[in-house]
Parts: C-alpha cells; sequence; structure tokens
C-alpha cells in the first residue's frame, strides 16, 4: 500500500519574534508531521515571495491568513492522495500549482511547509530518520554534523541599528565533534555577556533577534571582535574558535556607497576593510561583503581574499540555481548560504546545495532572523553533509532547538559521525 498523505492543515502560528507565520499539519497511517516557516528581516529583494495578508487591522498587516486559506483550499485537494515518499513529484505539484516564478501567486510560505512536512512524511513511511531521509533524497550518505556559526553580537536590522555589521559569529573548528563545539562556543557566550557587563553595564547584554548581545555602544566592529576573542581566551579555548562574520551589506548600500557606522566605503574599498580585518583577527568566513547586486565587487572581493577566506553568499544567491549559477559563472563568492524559505520547496533547496557541491563551492544552511521551534535544517545540514550551520547564539529556544537536534543526532550516528572543524573547505 502506498503511504499516501491523508489530510493537511494549516494555522497561523506565532514566530520567534511574535509575528504570525505559517504552520501544517500533514497526516498519513504513520500519524502527524508538522512543519513552521520561517521569516527574514534583511530579506533579499529576490527571495520568493512571503504572502502577507496587508490587512493593517491584523498583526500590524502580517497575517498569514492567506497563506493558510491558500494551503487549505487550493494545495490540500491536490496533495491529499499523493504518496508522501515522491518528495520530487509533491514539489512539483506545489510549483504547478503556483505556476509563477518567484511563488508570488500561493506564496513560499505556503508552499514550503507543506514540502518540509511532506519530507517528514516520507522519512516516516521509511522508518528512517529525517536527515537520513535527505540523505537519500540527495544522494548521499548522511554523516556529517555540521560546525556551527554561533552570532553572539547581534547587530543592524536585527538589532534595531542601521549602518551596521549584522553578524559576529564564534566558529568552534578546533572542536573534536559538534557537542564540545557548541559546549565550547555557550562558555564563551557567558564569559562574552560578563565582559560587557563590566565594561558598559547590564544593557549591553540584551540581546538581539538571533540570541546574540545587542550593546548599542559599541559600533566599532573591531572592538566587537576584541571581545570577543578575549571571551574565548577567558573561556580557554584560543585558538580553538574562529570567526565568522555576516555584513548583511545590502543593508548599508545606498545610492553605490556602504556606510558602516560614520565610515562610507566604495565597494573596492570595503573588500580592503576586510582585507585589513582578516590580517587582523582570525576571520575564517564572510557572508554578504557586498551587496545583492554588485556583481562586480563580489567578483573583486573574491579575487583578492576568495583563496584565504569562505565567501558566502546569501542575499545575492537566495538559495536560487539561476542566481548560483551566474555567480560560478562570474567568478564571485565560494559558497552558498541555504535557507530554505528564499526559494520556496525541499527540492530546489537541495538543487542549490548540489550545485555549489558540483563546482567546488561549500554550503552554509541557515536560520532566519524570525525563526520557530522547527528544527528542519538540523536535519538539511546533516542530509546534505553540508558541513556548516548558522542558527545564532547558543541562546533562546528557536535556536537551540537547531543546536539540541544536532547533538540528538551526533549521538545517534555514534562513531559514524564526522565533524570537519578546520576542514570546512575540504
Ligand atoms: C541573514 O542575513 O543571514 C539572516 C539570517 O537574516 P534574515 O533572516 O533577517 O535575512
Ligand atoms: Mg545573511
Amino acid at each position: 500500500m502506498k503511504p499516501e498523505i491523508k489530510q493537511i492543515k494549516a494555522r497561523e502560528v506565532l514566530d520567534s519574534r511574535g509575528n504570525p507565520t505559517v504552520e501544517v499539519d500533514l497526516a498519513t497511517e504513520n500519524g502527524l508531521f508538522r512543519s513552521m516557516v520561517p521569516s527574514g528581516a534583511s530579506a533579499g529583494q529576490h527571495e520568493a515571495l512571503e504572502l502577507r495578508d496587508g490587512d493593517s487591522k491584523r498583526y500590524l498587516g502580517k497575517g498569514t491568513l492567506k497563506a493558510v486559506s491558500n494551503i487549505n483550499r487550493i494545495i490540500a485537494p491536490k496533495v491529499v492522495g499523493m504518496d508522501c515518499t515522491l518528495q520530487k513529484e509533491i514539489d512539483n505539484v506545489l510549483l504547478g500549482l503556483d505556476g509563477t516564478p518567484n511563488k508570488s501567486k500561493l506564496g513560499a510560505n505556503a508552499i514550503l511547509p507543506v514540502s518540509m512536512a511532506a519530507a517528514r512524511a516520507g522519512a516516516a513511511a521509511k522508518g528512517i530518520p529525517l536527515y537520513q531521509y535527505i540523505g537519500e533524497l540527495f544522494g548521499v550518505k548522511a554523516n556529517t554534523i555540521p560546525v556551527p556559526m554561533c552570532n553572539v553580537i547581534n547587530g543592524g536590522k536585527h538589532a534595531g541599528q542601521e549602518n551596521s555589521v549584522q553578524e559576529h559569529m564564534l566558529m568552534p573548528v578546533g572542536a573534536k565533534n559538534f557537542l564540545e563545539g557548541i559546549r565550547m562556543v555557550s562558555e564563551s557566550y557567558h564569559h562574552l555577556a560578563s565582559l560587557l557587563k563590566k565594561k558598559y553595564g547590564a544593557g549591553a547584554t540584551l540581546i538581539g533577534d538571533e540570541g546574540g548581545f545587542a550593546p548599542s555602544q559599541i559600533e566599532d566592529v573591531s572592538e566587537r571582535l576584541e571581545l570577543m576573542l578575549r571571551a574565548v581566551a577567558n573561556a580557554g579555548y584560543e585558538g580553538k574558535i574562529k570567526i565568522a562574520l555576516d555584513p548583511a551589506s545590502s543593508e548599508f548600500f545606498h545610492e553605490g556607497v556602504y556606510t558602516i557606522g560614520k565610515k562610507s566605503y566604495s565597494g573596492v574599498e570595503l573588500v580592503d576593510f576586510y582585507a585589513d580585518l582578516c590580517s587582523t583577527y582570525p576571520i575564517v568566513s564572510i557572508e554578504d561583503g557586498h551587496a545583492e547586486d554588485d556583481w562586480e565587487s563580489w567578483v573583486e572581493m573574491t579575487r583578492k581574499l576568495g583563496d584565504k577566506i569562505q565567501i558566502v553568499g546569501d542575499d545575492i544567491f537566495v538559495t536560487n540555481t539561476a542566481r548560483i549559477k551566474k555567480g560560478i559563472q562570474l567568478g564571485c563568492a565560494n559558497s552558498v548560504l541555504i535557507k530554505p524559505n528564499q526559494v520556496g520547496s525541499v527540492t530546489e533547496t537541495l538543487n542549490a546545495v548540489k550545485m555549489a557541491h558540483e563546482h567546488g563551492w561549500t554550503a552554509v544552511v541557515s536560520h532566519r532572523s524570525g525563526e520557530t521551534e522547527d528544527s528542519f535544517i538540523a536535519d538539511l545540514a546533516v542530509g546534505t553533509n553540508a558541513g556548516q550551520i548558522k542558527t545564532g547564539a547558543p541562546a533562546r529556544s528557536d535556536r537551540n532547538a537547531k543546536y539540541n537536534q544536532l547533538i540528538r543526532i551526533e549521538e545517534e550516528l555514534g562513531n559514524k559521525a564526522k565533524f570537519l572543524g578546520e576542514r570546512i573547505r575540504g
């Protein structure tokens, strides 16, 4: 008997910022499978559409009842009855029902939770864990637990700041496994809290959207990094934890000029700014150093720093193979950030990772700043052997839901589990 999807029901629930989002319950004979959609704040212009109601009387216009209704009225009747193990076919039906290039008819927030819930049902039908099922869909033996990028200082839109680097992350590349790595980062995070409190008072330890501290007193990137490294040293992990940055520069790029704090830079000058930072601090990865359509500066950045550090494209590629392909052809970046809701289905997400890997690029699986308790991306990172994940500070349950799931998966894989450590770039 085929493992048939018996029922699909969507509802509006809340995300980590208190905004509405979409949750889907999908039922098969094996039980109920639930998925929830995250939401970005510094979202790229080229992302698939996140459908919001625009009714100012509900949730300040951010309601998701139209997306919910699109699932219950349009998607459910076509997908109920399908075999839940046929992920590609299910995703094709979803894309066909929408029929637009950017999912503007049904909304990526209507398509993705159905696609994710179907994957969970498929895994259950085969009696295997989700990461292993994703590994089968992707065509690998899933066994690599990702090195986390943990965002311990939140800036930019995630902290109510303008013209500011958005994410300052710790990467425990010197850990022997994930469990040790997350402990190293958690201890450093608490040492950082003490340093911030001592220097600027308790207000400096208030946190941003991704669970990292958001000290509005510290505008200077170097000072932020100095404090992070001191915290790492105080925790006893000097040299074992490296730094990754996501400036999210589309947010501070206006009319051809990049502005960080009170300083302005051209695209080329900004490459020099990053090169200086990299020669001063142990930076291993920079994401969105330049804006989403400033392809030329991306090429220059890659020419200058591409063999020294990982250069990750988020807003520029939006998990979309057409844009990733252009990046590969132009020689800009050497890594892709992978956010399922930027593109809107599981199959398209897997295709994006595949394209990156086939061209010798790395892929970093990522959360959004608005998250939920859904830990799908933890399984996605293992299922694609991506080797890296960024999902916020080691704090707040919307972030730790993913880290905790990785702890479980590592335990389950036992001595089959791999952790790349320093070898994140191969
Ligand atoms: C990011 O820019 O990488 C990010 C996680 O932020 P958001 O979800 O706000 O786009
Ligand atoms: Mg980003």
